[in-house]
């Protein structure tokens, strides 16, 4: 008979610790970093998996690690990322108690937009962030984001102009398209009606919704 001994105990007391829902977002990420399954996988320097707490109200999906966030393997910590910060902080959100990830977890080289078949390589890790993580909203940033996750969203919205700011329900979630940082930096007008404003107007959307869910 197998009697599990003091230091058997010590030496698994952090898993035992853990809740199921992490320890299958743990299995994801071990399985996102040997990750083979597109030809990102031959370029990047690490897998951007993404950051965040485990029980977020919020989550942020982006389109996929620039340079920076290849660098580091962690997202938005480039200059559209320090952008995003502040865009949460505008409404007093902490980016601490923010999900934040990607559609694809690998650079594409030279920062293009990632090819149908890498994000449909890389859909699984992102179904199980969502369903482990069970935010109360998802914001979609940019068109490459919406278009992955948004079931018709060309033939709905057209674009992330007439999408931004709209919550959409779909597949017992909510969903929030907005403009992405990198579209803002290159429009840095904040006058009302601007890129800037009117996003800042969908945080402050995002910050109700949440207040009402709570
Ligand atoms: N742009 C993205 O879409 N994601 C990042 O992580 C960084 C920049």
């Amino acid at each position: 008979m197998y009697i599990p001994s003091l230091f058997d105990n010590l030496e698994n007391q952090d898993e035992d610790q853990k809740e199921l829902p992490e320890l299958k977002l743990d299995e994801t990420l071990l399985a996102a970093k040997s990750c083979k399954k597109c030809q990102l996988s031959l370029t990047r320097k690490n897998v951007v998996f993404g950051e965040g707490p485990i029980k977020p109200e919020i989550m942020v999906i982006g389109e996929g690690p620039g340079e920076t966030e290849d660098l580091q393997g962690i997202p938005f910590v480039g200059k559209a990322g320090q952008l995003l910060t502040k865009i949460f902080e505008s409404v007093e959100l902490n980016r601490k108690d923010i999900y934040i990830t990607n559609v694809v977890k690998c650079r594409p080289p030279g920062n293009r937009n990632p090819l149908p078949e890498e994000m449909e390589a890389c859909r699984p890790f992102l179904e199980v962030q969502i369903e482990v993580l069970k935010p109360k909203i998802i914001i979609l940033l940019g068109a490459v984001a919406c278009k992955a996750i948004l079931k018709n969203f060309l033939k709905n919205f057209s674009s992330i102009t007439k999408a931004r700011g709209e919550l959409i329900f779909q597949d017992d979630r909510y969903f929030i398209p907005m403009f992405h940082p990198s579209y803002l930096l290159r429009n840095a007008g904040k006058r009302e009606g601007s890129p800037r404003w009117l996003t800042w107007k969908d945080m402050q959307k995002v910050k109700k919704f949440i207040e009402k869910e709570s």
